[in-house]
């Protein structure tokens, strides 16, 4: 007998035919005996809707209001799964997040959960009930319902199979596990057997939304075993675990790619100590996140191009800031919002020379242009036009041996 934690994700969940499949689901863990918290999202689709509504009424709707609706999603699914499992005759019932509850700390639309009441629930597991709970949500210290981040259903699993000391945290959704590639995408994307969380982190942080991020790196902070599995087929799925467990030969695991980001370049700014500082300060202060940062070598010794990448959303405000800043003397800002960011993630990567020629060469031989590099032990990121992200996956997924 085991404590299992399983989430269903907005595709598994997005209809009531699905929904009944998901209690067949679990209603067979229950029966082998497993103690069974089931985590749901909304169906898929509905947070959007809601965020839609939202905008309708105002492009800065109030950010209290908003989790309040977003919250509703959640609601639906939990309360119509608990009620498919009560029908077949399985002791079922939904918690909503303040009932339990579970506290978040942190902004609206963006806070994290920082515990989480046990007994009401454990005392129903151990009569034999199933839980079930709304993922993507809390409360604040103020009482104010909240919600985690997108995606923040996989956290609100992961954080339940740590409170709750889960044998098990299994992520149900529409694919069969994590795969080399966006299965979706490209279709010679082949699927990973088991992964080590620290590559699931870089996937997921470059893009690959099979995992929320914020969601693996939890699991690797508590060392939780995750799975990921297909709700529709009964393929076995991918484990991440730790790396003492992994296959160093292949070295590059996975392609990641986002189409969120925005470049920007500040030519002819001030060469001089400081002025790096003066540009970032005020981002770091509107929680602006820059990701890549590119200094040319100045030639004249006096002026030098900056080139920063930063998320797309944020480039209307990130320019204004700029222009703002009476402190940046720059004779030309120039930016790109059609880019995307491509990264190679393996843990191999950090035994094997030449990954980044190869990868460079690759692209090369697609006349295809890098507009800005990042790299860390594990990862290589470049920036490109938007319009090739296609033709760099499927050609690196190629060179590194993963179709
Ligand atoms: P859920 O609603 O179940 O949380 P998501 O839509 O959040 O599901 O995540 C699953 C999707 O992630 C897949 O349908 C797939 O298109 C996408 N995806 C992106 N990269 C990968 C990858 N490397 N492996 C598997 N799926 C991926
Ligand atoms: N429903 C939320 C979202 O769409 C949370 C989730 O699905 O994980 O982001
Ligand atoms: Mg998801």
């Amino acid at each position: 007998m085991a404590k299992k934690v399983l989430k269903f994700g907005g595709t598994s969940v997005g209809s009531i035919d699905r929904i009944l499949h998901a209690s067949k689901i679990i209603s067979q863990e229950h029966k082998k005996g497993n103690k069974i918290i089931a985590v749901v999202s909304a169906m898929a689709g509905k947070t959007n809707e809601l965020i839609e509504f939202s905008k309708t009424i105002s492009q800065n709707f109030n950010k209290r209001e908003l989790d309040v609706l977003l919250s509703s999603g959640e609601q639906v699914t939990s309360a119509l799964l608990a009620g498919a499992l009560c029908k077949v005759g399985i002791k079922a019932k939904s918690w909503l997040n303040w009932q339990i509850p579970i506290l978040t700390e942190g902004e609206y639309n963006n806070s994290r959960i920082v515990n989480m009441h046990v007994e009401k629930i454990d005392k129903f597991l151990n009569l034999n009930g199933v839980a079930v709970i709304p993922g993507y949500q809390g409360i604040s210290s103020e009482g104010d319902i909240t919600t985690i981040g997108r995606g923040g259903s996989d956290a609100t699993a992961v954080a339940i199979a740590k409170i709750f000391n889960a044998d098990t945290c299994e992520i149900y959704t529409d694919v069969d596990g994590v795969y080399s590639t966006d299965p979706n995408k490209i279709p010679v994307a082949k699927k990973i057997d088991k992964i080590t969380y620290e590559e699931m982190l870089e996937l997921s942080s470059l893009g690959a939304k099979v995992m929320q991020s914020s969601a693996v790196q939890t699991a690797m902070m508590y060392s939780i075993p995750l799975q990921v599995r297909s709700t529709f087929t009964n393929r076995p799925g991918t484990k991440i675990f730790n790396n003492e467990n992994i296959d160093y030969r292949k070295v590059v695991t996975g392609v990641a790619y986002s189409k969120d980001d925005a470049k920007i370049t500040l030519q002819g700014v001030d060469d001089k100590p400081g002025i790096a500082a003066e540009i970032f300060e005020p981002f770091s202060k509107n929680n602006i996140n820059v990701d890549m940062v590119i200094q040319n070598v100045s030639s004249d010794g006096k002026t030098t191009d900056l080139t920063f990448t930063i998320k797309r959303e944020d480039l209307q405000r990130t320019l204004e800031i700029i222009k703002s800043n009476n402190k940046i003397k720059s004779k030309e800002i120039s930016y790109k919002n059609n880019v995307s960011k491509i990264s190679i993630v393996g843990a191999g990567m950090v035994t094997t020379p030449g990954v980044t020629y190869k990868m460079f060469k690759a692209l090369a031989d697609e006349k295809i242009n890098i507009l800005a590099i990042s790299t860390s032990e594990i990862k290589i990121s470049v920036i490109i036009e938007e319009m090739n992200t296609i033709k760099a996956i499927k050609k690196l997924h190629t060179i590194f041996d993963l179709d």
